[in-house]
């Protein structure tokens, strides 16, 4: 849920509308996630542009006729990305020749590129790759050095139409590399501004019952946006108008860090995991996770930050409760009395991690993800997280909503919350 509490016309009336087409059959039938408009929408509105209108269609070349015809009535800038490949179903280029009015011309630079490529792969260039040489004669091309198809930019009397490989990563580097150098070159926008915290087991209405005060007096022309996701919510200042200085907004930003106080887990638009991993890799804090219900999962977040190794030996997936006895010390006695979704079993799993592996910081999960297992007793969802530093243990115990999916995700975040806690850290940087 993405809400803006103001918005400002200036920003409108002076903006360059821009808009996106995904082309795809397999974006249709859900086959493939749509990731690129998202990427593209937020790369561009880094830069400053408006995004508009974002639309998929199929491979069908009146679909795509309508779909660039419409899009050129209300927006000045339109992306497409999808059907540039050489196979029959990529009918892109041919139905932007039929739009432009237009014929074909071979790229010779795109040729060298493709000679290049194939080279390298050791493979035989055909003459279908070289299809990918022959593009619209009024068109400009993008160099796509992650890929064969190259971008096409299009530029008529209603504005620009710029067409891009469907290959996500094909996408970010011909946007990178030589779309955006364009637009921003042609197009002199206002700096955008953004800055981020995230909070993590703090619900959102809660939030944002809480910054009401904070958010009526905040100057026009400056916009909160509250992004929650399991169990964390991201909040977002922007400046959505150039008259905004930016002394005005970072004092704006502080005074939220301000109202917020400890509830701010991190700065920036970081992953809880990421935030955490860092610190204790730039305080040498050791760590390891025992993991029953997460099954690795926490360890798996962790361990994405580079130089990892220097303080993470390995973790163990318990989830047998005999593995929990024999490899992590938990009594027998503790499991039949308590069970093994129990606050004593949390901390014995994550006092038992750090005599193992010999480390500082124990993480220990151990809950019922479902769907099936719960008792009125112990439902679905509920879930004991241990926390184990130099010798004091902290056990908190949670209901989590959602699959089992959900669950898991909720799960490392408030591990993530309660670790943050026992390092007794104010706001991660
Ligand atoms: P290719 O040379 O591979 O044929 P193309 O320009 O024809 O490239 P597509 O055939 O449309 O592109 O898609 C290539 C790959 O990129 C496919 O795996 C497709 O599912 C994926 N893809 C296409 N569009 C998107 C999108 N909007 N978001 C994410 N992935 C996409």
């Amino acid at each position: 849920m993405h809400r803006w509490k103001y918005f400002c016309n200036t920003m409108v009336s002076t903006a360059i509308k821009t808009e996106i087409i995904t082309i795809g059959d397999e974006l249709l039938l859900g086959q493939t996630i749509d990731t690129n408009s998202a990427w593209i929408g937020k790369k561009l509105g880094e830069h400053g542009f408006t995004i508009n209108y974002k639309s998929t269609i199929s491979d069908k070349e009146s679909d795509i006729l309508s779909a660039i015809s419409l899009a050129q009535t209300r927006s000045e800038i339109v992306l497409i990305t999808g059907g540039l490949g050489p196979t029959k179903d990529d009918i892109t280029k041919h139905t932007l020749c039929k739009y432009f009015n237009c014929g074909y011309r071979t790229d010779e630079l795109v040729i060298r590129h493709l000679e290049a490529i194939f080279a390298q792969r050791g493979k035989q260039l055909l003459e279908t790759n070289l299809i990918q040489a022959e593009l619209p004669a009024v068109c400009e091309t993008l160099f796509n050095r992650a890929g064969t198809a190259p971008g096409m930019w299009f530029e008529n009397e209603q504005g620009i139409v710029v067409s891009m490989p469907g290959v996500p990563n094909e996408v970010y580097t011909i946007t990178e590399e030589s779309l955006l150098p364009r637009l921003t070159q042609k197009y002199s926008l206002p700096k955008v501004l953004h800055k981020s915290l995230v909070t993590v087991m703090i619900a959102e209405s809660l939030l944002s019952k809480r910054l009401e005060p904070y958010e009526s007096n905040l100057p026009k022309g400056i916009s909160l946006a509250y992004l929650p996701t399991f169990n964390t919510v991201k909040l977002r200042l922007t400046r959505t108008d150039a008259s905004i200085t930016e002394s005005l907004f970072d004092t704006s930003f502080n005074n939220l860090l301000q109202e917020l106080g400890s509830d701010v887990f991190c700065l920036n638009d970081q992953d809880p995991a990421q935030a955490i991993s860092k610190y204790l890799l730039s305080k040498g804090i050791t760590f390891s996770t025992a993991e029953s219900c997460t099954g690795g999962y926490i360890a798996n977040k962790l361990m994405q930050e580079p130089g990892i190794s220097a303080i993470f030996p390995g973790s163990l997936v318990a989830y047998a409760n005999e593995v929990k006895v024999r490899e992590l010390g938990v009594k027998e006695e503790d499991l039949i009395a308590n069970g093994a979704v129990s606050d004593s079993v949390a901390s014995a799993m994550a006092r038992g991690i750090c005599e193992k592996f010999n480390v500082k910081l124990g993480i220990s999960t151990t809950g019922i993800a479902g769907p099936s297992g719960g008792t009125d007793e112990k439902p679905v969802g509920l879930v004991f997280i241990g926390v184990c530093y130099n010798g004091e243990i902290i056990v908190k115990k949670h209901r989590m909503i959602g699959n089992r999916e959900q669950f898991t995700h909720r799960t490392a975040n408030a591990a993530f919350a309660l670790i943050k806690q026992i390092l007794q850290v104010e706001v991660l940087p």
